[in-house]
């Protein structure tokens, strides 16, 4: 059988180290790898390539299709694009899955018995890094999430649950503030749970389900999240497993896949056999499994499990008392070597069914397409006069933008409705959010067209505009609070 081709980034700071000691451990379990080397992130960022990769990395990761990345330096500043976030999304990798399990006694922790899996969105929501700035005070960042993308990754979340045979899928969102961004990822969670009636559903509110995470982590199996809430919880749950140097992650696509340690390049630790190589070691397991070679990854992982139980630890876990033999990097993975095909003793062994690699082809429900009718329009306006009192701000809006087929139904300010009727105590700033519905029916573009011109003609500055529309008769716009 020919070799599996594999394109591999040694990285910055401590990248270099700790790939060299998990390819090393890697290639003596039997991995049937062909690499192929890039170069990416600070070298190529100083070289005036701001996405700091070059073409032939894209050809080598379209051709391999698998890529086993270690941390890269991102260089301080504005004009450098984060290397991860643009494979990311270059290569259309959805799935971020992050598992973090603890090993006590072994490497210390609060939470002993925790063993859970996130699985957090990695195209959209806040990351879609839309930014703007509309006025002196106010800045903005579009918060976009697309049915298709909470399928994908929903599905996901559901179909590895089955294939690892986990229990129980929990999705964190904040749809009691959110109705409509993180209202849909809830609702496409219930459609899609619907269907995995063996696998344990529960949703959480993310500010009490991140705490009860931190408190009970053991309540948790896998977690589904948007992309923000879950790069931050991916983070918390590795810290609180015991050691952010020990989780591995995988980035998977329909093409293409990722596997990196969730930690950074920690150049302080660099080039001096300190750090600790499991994180990225880990990834390494994943991407046998997903590569088709789940024994390696099998005789990988106990051996690494049965390293950790025999007290041979880096510094970063090392324990008077528990710890037996302090090691550095190259000698720790030596140690893992020497404990290929044994079992951990007391930690619980792993085991990779062949077949589980089978790529997931994940199906989406095709909707039937909706009656979309424009019904309103909010525009933003940038006012900052008579110590932005509203009412000054409503009146004038409204005396000199009379529109035919318009009405003007509110002003709101950072979200609170302030006039008609607003509360003198609401704290303005120059951002103003003025909306206007058809007085019956719908309106046309064209409508709306001769609306701004009138708001430009009356002297006011649109920083920008949102269409309201419905959706089958269902209003596709949130309301102001207090409106
Ligand atoms: P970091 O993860 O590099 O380091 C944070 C702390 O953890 C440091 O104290 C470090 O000593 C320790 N640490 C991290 N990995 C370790 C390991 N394997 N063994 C032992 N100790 C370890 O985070 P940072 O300092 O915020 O970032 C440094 C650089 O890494 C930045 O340029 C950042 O942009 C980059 N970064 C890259 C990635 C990536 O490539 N995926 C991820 C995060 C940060």
């Amino acid at each position: 059988m020919s070799k599996t081709p594999i394109t591999v980034a040694k990285g910055d700071g401590i990248g270099p180290e700790i790939m060299d000691a998990s390819l090393h451990v890697l290639l003596e379990a039997g991995a049937d790898i062909e690499m192929e080397e890039v170069v990416v992130g600070e070298k190529i960022y100083l070289q005036g390539n701001t996405a700091g990769v070059e073409s032939s990395t894209w050809e080598s990761l379209r051709r391999t299709k698998v890529f086993y990345k270690a941390p890269l330096t991102t260089p301080q500043g504005t004009g450098f694009k984060s290397m991860n976030v643009t494979t990311r999304k270059t290569l259309g990798l959805y799935a971020n899955v992050r598992p973090s399990a603890s090993y006590h006694p072994f490497v210390k922790t609060k939470h002993p018995v925790m063993d859970l899996v996130i699985v957090r969105e990695n195209e959209e929501d806040l990351y879609a890094g839309i930014e703007h700035r509309h006025t002196d005070e106010t800045y903005q960042c579009l918060k976009l999430i697309t049915r298709p993308g909470s399928e994908k990754i929903i599905r996901y979340a559901f179909e590895y649950a089955v294939r690892n045979n986990r229990k129980k899928v929990t999705a964190f969102t904040k749809d009691n503030i959110m109705k409509m961004t993180d209202g849909l990822f809830h609702k496409v969670f219930e459609e899609v749970g619907a269907e995995y009636p063996n696998i344990e559903k529960e949703h959480w509110i993310v500010d009490i389900g991140a705490a009860k995470m931190a408190d009970t982590p053991e309540a948790f199996d896998v977690i589904v999240l948007p992309n923000l809430y879950g790069d931050i919880l991916s983070d918390v749950a590795a810290q609180i497993a015991g050691s952010v140097g020990l989780a591995g992650s995988a980035n998977i696509g329909e093409g293409a896949a990722m596997f990196e340690a969730i930690h950074g390049s920690a150049p302080r630790r660099a080039n001096q056999n300190l750090a600790n190589p499991s994180g990225l070691l880990l990834a390494g397991v994943m991407m046998m499994v997903h590569i088709g070679q789940p024994e390696v990854a099998e005789r990988v992982h106990n051996a690494w499990l049965r390293t950790l139980e025999d007290g041979v630890h880096t510094y970063d876990i090392f324990r008077d008392g528990v710890s037996k033999e302090k090691v550095g990097t190259k000698e720790f993975g030596q140690a893992i070597v020497a404990r290929l095909g044994q079992q951990p003793q007391t930690l619980k062994p792993v085991s990779y069914a062949k077949g589980e690699n089978k790529p997931l082809e994940i199906v989406l429900k095709v909707l039937p397409p909706t009656k979309k009718e424009l019904v309103g329009i909010d525009v933003f306006i940038n006012w900052n006069e008579a110590n932005k009192n509203p009412n000054v701000f409503g009146d004038a809006l409204t005396s000199k933008v009379q529109v035919p087929g318009f009405r003007l139904s509110m002003v709101s300010n950072r979200g609170q409705k302030v006039y008609p009727g607003g509360s003198p105590e609401t704290f303005c700033v120059d951002h103003w959010r003025c909306r206007f519905l058809a007085t019956e029916g719908t309106i046309s573009h064209s409508q709306i067209t001769a609306l701004l011109q009138t708001v430009a003609d009356a002297g006011f500055d649109f920083t920008k505009t949102e269409n309201l529309y419905t959706f089958d008769g269902e209003k596709g716009f949130s309301m102001g609070q207090g409106e």
